[in-house]
């Protein structure tokens, strides 16, 4: 267990492609091991069948030769079984020796597995090498003897400690109306059947050399196969992850601060593709987001700025006395600090607005507006900004119930009258107009005569602190004008699940429309927007 902890921890230590190279020479290695050994182990198999096959097919041919089953033996003949058998053992040796080789060892055993004659291949003169002599266990051959099905041969070490292949035949025996007599000599079966058991062996030295030359052979090819795979396998595996040393060459940059590098995404759309493209996708997020702040940053100062500066120098005029005791003069000067605190003001709570809406904190209630009476109040009320211009409100009776907020939807007309009104000139028409559109859906359109916004300004109005027209816009004299209003409007309006489109045309006048949703309210429905 700990073993494997380190050595887990050792090979995570190390770098993926020394890991991947481990790994798949480790493999490698196991497989062409574990081949070879399956390979040579079946050619050992398969010669030493078939060796075994020759001898038995000879030992069966030589056994029909001098079949003695046919002769019929008298209980004398038997007593001096020994000698039978040497004879016949001899026979039979001289004809399979002259077949098959003087290496091959004859002999007969006794079903219990005493040998019956010891005398077996090669030689017979005293210079000449002692035979050999392969001496099976008893228990061996009863084994062989029990076994259900026999096996084609037996591995044994003869006299020399020479690994040797055997086989044993039962060879047809004597009649079976020979009475059966317990003699120590002869091995007796009630069968009356095969007395005895023909052993043929023959060294194994030739199957083993051919073995050993396949063996030479494989470890060779084993070691070649791997001097090759070492060579390859670091600079393949380097090949394949190039495009990842690239992408983490590239990602270092921009996590030092280079947001506007991307990573070069490879044409195959495998694993490291998608990677690197949901990465491209992840720091072009992250750059627009950091665009964004710093827009952000430099507009709220910017904001900020214009008032402040106001605000000071107002208070400055009046501390070294420039009103000269002049009440109207100092009026002057203080409503201009008021309307320059008042827009700052103005400028914080829509910030706050904005950054409640982005954190997902503004909750927005769901309870049935009275949209006509809360219209009608609303439009009352914004007659009193009015100069000149002549602001209508037209609320169709039968709209359908709506769910909001109605602080919210209030925030939003105002944004969008006071845009109006701002850009409308004295004699101008602006127009309120609200009603329904099918069942499930009520349309507000705030309409305008007034200078319009140009074609190249008109797709930016939205976006937080836009303003077509900064130089008109930033006069003191004017309230707000942010550049927030309509960005405010249009969040405040999706939060209700709504959508807000703008129209205009320079010199002819401004629409603005929202359309909202106006589900009937469900028993179980929230009292809140849901958030996304
Ligand atoms: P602001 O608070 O400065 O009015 P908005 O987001 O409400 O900012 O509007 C963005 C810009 O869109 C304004 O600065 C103005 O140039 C233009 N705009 C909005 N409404 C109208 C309108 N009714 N007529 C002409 N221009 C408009």
């Amino acid at each position: 267990m700990g073993r494997h902890h380190s050595f887990s921890h050792a090979l995570a230590r190390l770098s993926i492609r020394w890991r991947l190279a481990l790994i798949l020479f480790g493999l490698l290695v196991l497989l062409l091991g574990a081949l070879s050994i399956l390979v040579s182990a079946t050619e050992e198999q398969t010669l030493l069948a078939s060796q075994a096959n020759v001898l038995t097919n000879e030992a069966q041919l030589v056994q029909t030769q001098l079949q003695p089953s046919k002769v019929r033996l008298s209980q004398a003949q038997i007593l001096t079984f020994p000698e039978i058998a040497k004879e016949m053992s001899t026979g039979m040796a001289s004809a399979i020796q002259t077949t098959l080789g003087q290496s091959v060892g004859v002999s007969l055993l006794s079903f219990t597995g005493n040998a019956l004659t010891t005398d077996s291949g090669q030689g017979t003169g005293s210079d000449a090498l002692p035979a050999h002599r392969v001496i099976l266990s008893q228990s061996t051959v009863q084994q062989w003897l029990s076994a259900r099905s026999t096996p084609a041969y037996l591995l044994a070490n003869d006299s020399y400690g020479q690994r040797t292949l055997v086989i044993l035949l039962p060879i047809a025996a004597w009649d079976k109306t020979v009475q059966q007599l317990d003699n120590s000599n002869v091995a007796v079966d009630t069968s009356g059947y095969r007395k005895a058991l023909l052993q043929l062996s023959m060294p194994t030295t030739a199957i083993d050399q051919a073995v050993s030359t396949t063996r030479l052979i494989l470890l060779l090819g084993v070691l070649a196969a791997l001097l090759i795979a070492a060579t390859l396998t670091l600079p393949l595996i380097n090949l394949a992850l190039r495009p990842l040393v690239e992408m983490e060459r590239v990602s270092a940059r921009i996590a030092a601060g280079s947001l506007s590098l991307r990573l070069v995404e490879p044409l195959a759309r495998d694993e490291i593709g998608r990677l690197a493209s949901t990465f491209n996708q992840m720091v072009a997020r992250l750059e627009a987001a950091f665009v964004r702040q710093k827009r952000f940053v430099a507009d709220v100062s910017h904001e900020l700025r214009t008032p402040l500066t106001g605000l000071g120098g107002s208070l400055e005029m009046l501390l070294l006395g420039a009103d000269n005791g002049d009440v109207e003069t100092s009026y002057r000067l203080k409503s201009g600090m008021y309307s320059e605190v008042e827009r700052m003001q103005r400028l914080v709570v829509d910030l706050l607005a904005l950054t409640r809406l982005d954190d997902g904190h503004l909750q927005l209630r769901r309870e049935s507006l009275d949209l006509h009476a809360l219209l009608c109040e609303l439009c009352e009320q914004m007659q009193e900004l009015t100069s000149g211009q002549v602001l209508t409100c037209q609320v169709a009776p039968d709209l359908p119930t709506f769910y909001g907020d109605s602080d919210q939807l209030r925030r939003i007309l105002v944004n969008i009258i006071e845009n109006a009104l701002k850009f409308t000139p004295a004699g101008g028409r602006i127009e309120l107009d609200v009603s329904s559109e099918g069942a499930k859906c009520i349309r507000l359109e705030i309409r305008d005569t007034g200078s319009g916004i140009s074609p190249q300004a008109l797709p930016h109005v939205f976006e937080r602190f836009y303003r077509a027209d900064p130089s008109r816009s930033r006069q003191p004299s004017q309230i707000g004008g942010s550049g927030l209003g309509l960005s405010i409007a249009k969040e405040l309006v999706e939060a209700h699940q709504g959508t807000i489109a703008i129209a205009s045309q320079l010199g002819v006048g401004t629409t603005v429309t929202m359309r909202l949703p106006a589900h009937a309210k469900q028993t179980d429905s929230p009292d809140h927007w849901p958030r996304e």
